[in-house]
């Protein structure tokens, strides 16, 4: 493991960091197999799980299953030694989850709050969170932080909002909106929060386009496993791609934008129904629905047909709309797709989101695992 230009407390840093992240990806090992795959010593591997061991990150979860021999004892990380909490802030509503370092939900809640910029709302943001960290008893040890999920493009430092007409917060700093609550916070857009999570329960993407097909559209580019910030943190705002410069105003003040036509919003406004209401009568067969729903798809289709034939990659496809959609919606979806596409797709490049709703809360939790675990 050494090289010349390491110092022996670099190469320890490194190697129980290294045993630390093996039994993470494996979730259960036992102390031969971190020797044999990361060619350590059985020394130094012992060293370092003793080590881990006392500062509560690693334990024992009686024996490995046996290949004969010794009976080995199989180790395993501690899933809650840390917790990290994200806030995802909308228009009505906030919703808040705690994760584990596997990145699984352990607790969440969800908050009637009308968004307003101002002292009283940060107050009562800052009441939920502190109840919701507190029904959760985690000390400040194991809390790494919240992160803030917002409809708005965040500074690269996480500290305030440089673009926000939706939520109309501009400007808006962190030191103001999470002074009431008590841990380290950080705001991220939500569309990238969102692609985080998706980035770290596929573990088999590298380079993946993500829509949300919330309320107001989303996107977001993830090129080599990293979020794709661009020069100036507006890299793949897809939902404001033009295809129609007579279109629809969009709020951005351009027209035709994918958000004014790809939008939960849009099919809610077409429809003159929620999106409850829409999606029962669509499964009940109600031809007016179906023909808008059929409209919605193409518009849906063509949008990734066009990021096809630049990026040539996954495309998932997650948010309020998605929850909605059915394995026969996505069948239909990537047959569309073929058809306004020039060349053939891989039939598994469009995936599903997974985590629906919670997607931007998770996401931006995560950033405070993913920072920590490198600090192990
Ligand atoms: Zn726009």
């Amino acid at each position: 493991m050494a090289t010349g230009s390491m110092t022996t407390m670099e190469v320890k840093k490194i190697n129980k960091h290294n045993i630390y992240t093996f039994i993470h990806e494996q979730r259960h090992t036992s102390k031969q197999k971190i020797v044999d795959m990361l060619h350590i010593s059985l020394s130094t591997v012992t060293h370092n799980l003793k080590l881990l061991e006392e500062e509560g990150l690693v334990h024992r979860t009686g024996y490995y299953q046996s290949t004969g021999g010794r009976k080995a004892y199989n180790f395993e990380i501690v899933k809650d030694a840390r917790v990290a909490v994200g806030i995802d802030i909308l228009k009505d509503c906030i919703h808040i989850v705690a994760v584990d370092l596997y990145g699984m939900v352990i607790k969440k809640s969800k908050h009637a709050l009308n968004f307003l910029i101002g002292e009283d709302y940060y107050q009562k943001l800052g009441s939920l969170v502190s109840d919701f960290i507190r029904e959760g008893k985690w000390d400040s040890s194991h809390l790494l932080g919240a992160g803030i999920a917002i409809q708005g493009i965040a500074d690269e430092s996480g500290t305030s909002v440089s673009y926000g007409p939706i939520l109309d917060n501009f400007g808006l700093h962190l030191s103001a909106l999470a002074q009431y609550i008590p841990c380290q916070c950080l705001l991220i857009h939500d569309s990238k929060a969102a692609a985080l999570a998706e980035l770290w329960h596929n573990k088999d993407i590298t380079d993946a386009a993500v829509l949300f097909l919330n309320e107001n559209m989303g996107g977001a580019l993830i090129r080599n496993r990293k979020i794709y910030q661009g020069d100036n943190l507006r890299g793949g705002l897809l939902e404001h791609i033009s295809v129609d410069p007579n279109g629809e105003l969009c709020y951005c003040g351009s027209r035709g934008c994918l958000e004014t036509i790809c939008s939960a919003n849009k099919l809610r406004v077409l429809s003159g129904l929620s999106l409850d209401e829409f999606f029962q009568k669509l499964r009940e067969g109600d031809a007016d629905t179906g023909k808008t729903w059929s409209e919605y798809l193409d518009r849906i289709a063509f949008a990734i047909r066009n990021l096809q034939v630049i990026l040539d990659v996954p495309v998932i496809v997650n948010g309020l709309l998605a929850n909605y959609m059915t394995e026969e919606d996505f069948k239909e979806l990537r047959n569309r797709i073929a058809k306004y596409s020039p060349f053939p797709f891989p039939q598994e490049f469009l995936l599903a989101g997974q985590y629906g709703p919670l997607t931007p809360a998770i996401g931006s939790a995560l950033i405070f695992i993913d920072k920590w675990m490198q600090t192990v």
